[in-house]
């Protein structure tokens, strides 16, 4: 008997080891952990395959030292997963199933330890929900983290719950410890006092009737529409069936509202996993989710990974964000992982979005996934009125038009509030010298640096290098001038236009603090700040209600870059942004300043919405042959020395047009945008295949070849399967 086991290496292979000598008293599965000898070190590897023999002599094959577990740490379908995640994204087997186990598991710790884990009874349940007696702030405190979380340990119940305390309840016969096997986690729901609309009802019974098969649903609505309240009407059904969910979100921190309604709707056991949560509670919440105990999980991509035994749905939100693809080491798409996992375990999953992605709107429109229209719901505000400004016709001051300044002026006269989205922090993007053209470049870069003139900087937003401002051209001494706009420098523009309004700003500069964000945005909420200048960060998740215009400053970017995706992403993020206008009471108005105002793409985003313009755009990739009616793969590189970087790329690509038959493209290799970054040369080979099989029979053929090529030390490559983006 030969054990095949993944450890956590770079290789992309498993590993062969004879079983211990002392033999295990439980028949082996896949999935255990086993500490095996690797070197000179011991590894904690997991067995992912049994086999009668290996293609080692026998002489050469060592013996593990230790299975540590007696059942497997994955439920079979998550560890079916992490194997197809690593052959598919082509990732060494052993770094992508490490990743998914909590630091914990991987140093050895027991899978099921017995810990003692509280919860409410049922005497605790119904004084916690009639509130009966008199209680506390305290002992109320408590029963809520219990009603919340349990049965959970101390750690997860949080910092607040000390043990005397909870002693004191179980006193009281309102909690209990219970060490060995918990009881199934009872969990009460409250009524919800919204009634559905038609389309609501519609969803949510195709989606319960989709329960115990695959089957995936789009469901598509602008923000406002109650795609949330579908999401825990149906999960409350799972609930009901003892089963498991698992709802997958584009980042936590910025969507605690979606959070705060699943821990109003559902008593117990929800468990939140995000990469910023402690080692420990990593692990007492991967246990709880592992042995069934939770029965919600929230989380963002690598939750896609957690070991859910009685999974039932999978709930993607927002399913069009960018942040469900990682852009380094392991480069998984967890929607698309989430997809395939739904399809092994037989259980429905659903995608919601008020701005799909075109990949997704294509597979509605083939029939493979149902689609389900949410219109706004009725009371709701009106949709915006959305207007073009033509800055070929229009002067501007500090990148604002006058038609846009009019209309923030008649807006704040009205009593609203305006956003101004532009996705450029910093003052300005350049510091140039009118007399000679000279500008601030970074050392490190083919960059500009950009000016922060509040922090007294130049900063390269590529490498992080960081420069003091110079007070004159170093190659004439002329004064420097500022070029174009960032966010800080429209906020400084505005604050000069409009006393008294108030300005906040929203980008990565101002929310870095602790508490900063909370701080700004109930600047916003309480009316203080009634101009509010920000990034991409406002298209996520935040409610304005008083907010009637929205005006996006620099539509251009999007229109022309090279990369094919741009233009999707440009309408995602102008609808996301436009639906910020209007929510409340006041009719909305959205602006968009642009010199193409006879662009397609945005004339049909502006009169026929998103769905028209993800048409047009789905033709477009057709005739052009880019995903979605293609598949493709990204090697890229990176080196100190350009010829060294070229010279392997190009055999690279030589090597790729050899193996490739007349159906597989190899394009480039080719420059990326920023041709060096951080002192590194960077460049790519790009493969084009007509479909995923395809791809993956010339991925498996070309990637170990290239590994074969003489490459010298200071080259770093990496391939990227179904890359978001090609720069
Ligand atoms: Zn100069
Ligand atoms: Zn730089």
């Amino acid at each position: 008997m030969i054990l095949k086991i993944a450890l956590d290496t770079p290789l992309r292979r498993v590993f062969d080891y004879l079983p211990p000598e002392k033999p295990h008293p439980n028949p082996l599965k896949a999935g255990v952990r086993v500490r095996v000898p690797f070197g000179r070190r011991q590894l904690i590897g997991v067995l992912v395959g049994i086999a009668d023999d290996s293609a080692l002599p026998d002489g050469k094959l060592k013996v593990a030292l230790e299975i540590l577990d007696s059942d497997p740490v994955f439920d079979t379908v998550t560890l079916e997963l992490l194997c197809w995640a690593a052959d598919y994204y082509h990732h060494a087997i052993g770094e992508v199933i490490a990743a998914a186990l909590p630091a914990a598991l991987r140093a050895g710790e027991l899978a099921e330890e017995r810990v003692e884990l509280w919860s409410l009874s049922e005497a605790g349940l119904h004084q916690y929900r009639a509130q009966a007696q008199r209680l506390g702030p305290r002992q109320r405190a408590l029963l809520t983290a219990l009603a919340l979380h349990g049965p959970a340990t101390l750690g997860l119940l949080g910092v607040a719950c000390r043990r005397a305390q909870l002693a004191q309840l179980a006193k009281r016969g309102w909690a209990v410890a219970n060490v060995e096997t918990p009881q199934p986690v009872r969990v009460v729901q409250r009524p919800s006092e919204v009634t559905l609309t038609p389309e609501q009802a519609r969803a949510v019974d195709a989606i319960r009737d989709s329960h115990g098969r695959f089957a995936a649903h789009l469901l598509y609505g602008v923000t406002g529409s109650g795609k949330t309240e579908v999401y825990l009407r149906t999960i409350a059904g799972v609930l009901d069936n003892g089963g498991q969910a698992l709802v997958l979100v584009p980042e936590i921190a910025l969507t605690p509202q979606l959070v705060e309604r699943f821990r109003q709707r559902f008593s117990a056991g929800i468990v939140v996993l995000h990469s910023g949560l402690a080692a420990t509670l990593r692990r007492d919440a991967w246990r709880s989710a592992h042995r069934g105990l939770a029965r919600i999980i929230i989380g963002t991509r690598s939750a896609v990974f957690t070991s859910m035994p009685h999974l039932k749905l999978i709930v993607v939100d927002e399913e069009h964000d960018a942040s469900y693809k990682q852009h380094e080491g392991f480069r998984y798409s967890a929607r698309d992982l989430a997809v395939w996992r739904a399809q092994r375990a037989k259980i429905p999953i659903v995608l919601g979005s008020a701005t799909p992605s075109l990949e997704t709107l294509d597979n509605a429109a083939q029939g493979r996934y149902a689609k389900w229209l949410l219109p706004q719901r009725p009371g709701a505000a009106r949709p915006p009125r959305t207007g073009l400004v033509d800055l070929r016709k229009h002067a501007c001051e500090q990148g604002l038009s006058r038609p846009a300044l009019e209309a923030i002026g008649r807006h704040l006269h009205a009593g609203g509030q305006a956003i101004v989205f532009l996705n450029r922090r910093g003052y300005a993007p350049a510091l140039f010298c009118n007399a000679c053209g000279w500008v601030a470049a970074c050392a490190h870069c083919d960059a500009r640096m950009t000016l922060h003139r509040r922090a007294g900087q130049l900063r390269c937003h590529h490498c992080g290098a960081v420069a003091a401002v110079p007070s004159a051209c170093a190659n004439c001494a002329l004064p420097l001038s500022p070029v174009g706009q960032g966010t800080e420098r429209v906020e400084e523009t505005l604050a000069r236009l409009f006393p008294g309004a108030g300005l906040a700003r929203l980008d990565r500069d101002t929310t870095a603090g602790r508490g900063a964000m909370e701080a700004l945005l109930h600047r916003v909420h309480s009316g203080t700040a009634r101009i509010l200048v920000g990034t991409q960060m406002l298209t996520k998740g935040h409610h304005f209600p008083d907010v009637s215009l929205v005006l996006i400053l620099d539509a251009d970017q999007g229109l022309f870059a090279s990369d094919f995706r741009a233009t999707e992403r440009l309408a995602q993020t102008i609808i996301q942004v436009a639906g910020r206008a209007g929510r409340g009471e006041r009719p909305g108005e959205v602006i968009i300043q642009t010199a193409f105002p006879e662009h397609p793409l945005l004339t049909r985003l502006i009169t026929a919405g998103y769905e028209g313009f993800a048409e047009i755009a789905l033709e477009e990739r057709r005739a052009a042959e880019w995903p979605p009616y293609s598949r493709l793969a990204m090697l890229r590189a990176e080196a100190r020395s350009e010829s060294q970087l070229d010279q392997f790329l190009t055999s690279a690509a030589a090597c790729g047009a050899r193996l490739a038959d007349s159906a597989i493209q190899v394009l480039g290799p080719a420059q990326a945008l920023i041709a060096r970054r951080a002192d590194h040369y960077r460049a790519h080979v790009l493969i084009e295949a007509p479909a995923r099989r395809a791809l993956k029979r010339f991925l498996t053929q070309w990637l170990p070849a290239v590994e074969a090529l003489p490459a010298p030390s200071g080259i770093r490559w990496s391939v990227d399967v179904d890359p978001l983006e090609i720069d």
